[in-house]
């Protein structure tokens, strides 16, 4: 068995450690005996989304969101929507989860078109959300793992959610989407967008295993579901981070 990640503008999309994530979901696998592989896709790439099983996306500043949004829309936009439609599964960090959005308006009113891929729209703000944060997912109580996403968020952007996407979790310290409706991230069909960043899966193994069982569940259709690793470390590592934020 084998999961195929893509990973988009590794090279400009970095922040904080993002990769991490990667790495989280990779170990995870390799853990299990499942192969994992990690394709970059950049600049001037094309986008194949029959090559993935899930695709990973990581936060940037405004600079980077001016310097690739039109490669992004013009050159993969299509196959991502689509790939969105299709419901393969997409993890986006901050700047990568505004973009799949469908617009991020600067602080001075200039806009960054987005896909419009998932329907939030974000807009930035002088004062940034800046922290530590502790979140409530519970949909992950369907899957039998812990609910509580631990965190770190840097965003100016307030991001709003339309009607037919679900925040990730409910905020239980930090500043979440915008600071004022006390959602935190989205679902749309497999889309996963979050402003927890480069931490985000080493901090929450639960939320890496639901990614790639979703994802293999996709490929393999008589795939029953991950086994339990021993997360021991982890655990500790996550009830200190709690205790230190609440
Ligand atoms: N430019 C975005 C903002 O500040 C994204 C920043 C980020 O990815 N940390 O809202």
């Amino acid at each position: 068995m084998e999961l195929r990640i893509c990973h988009l503008y590794p090279d400009l999309l970095n922040l904080y450690g993002d990769r991490g994530n990667l790495l989280t979901l990779k170990q995870r696998c390799l853990w299990r005996g499942i192969d994992c592989t990690i394709t970059a896709v950049s600049l001037g790439d094309a986008f194949a989304a029959e090559r993935f099983d899930l695709v990973f996306m990581g936060g940037g500043q405004d600079y980077e969101q001016n310097l690739l949004y039109e490669d992004l829309l013009e050159q993969k936009g299509d196959a991502i929507r689509e790939a969105v439609e299709a419901d393969k599964v997409f993890l986006c960090i901050c700047g990568g989860y505004q973009l799949m959005g469908q617009f991020y308006e600067e602080q001075d009113g200039h806009r960054i078109a987005g896909l419009g891929a998932i329907d939030v729209w974000t807009i930035g703000r002088p004062n940034r959300l800046i922290g530590n944060t502790l979140h409530q997912a519970n949909w992950l109580a369907e899957d039998g793992r812990d609910t509580t996403l631990v965190g770190f968020e840097n965003h100016s952007g307030r991001t709003y959610l339309g009607e037919q996407v679900k925040p990730l979790a409910i905020v239980r310290k930090g500043g979440g989407n915008n600071g004022e409706d006390r959602t935190e991230g989205a679902i749309y069909k497999n889309v996963y967008g979050t402003y927890s960043h480069g931490s985000f899966l080493p901090k929450n193994p639960a939320v890496a295993d639901h990614l790639i069982e979703t994802a293999l569940k996709q490929r393999y259709k008589d795939f029953k579901g991950l086994e339990n690793l021993d997360d021991t470390f982890a655990e500790h590592a996550r009830n200190h981070l709690i205790n230190c934020a609440e």
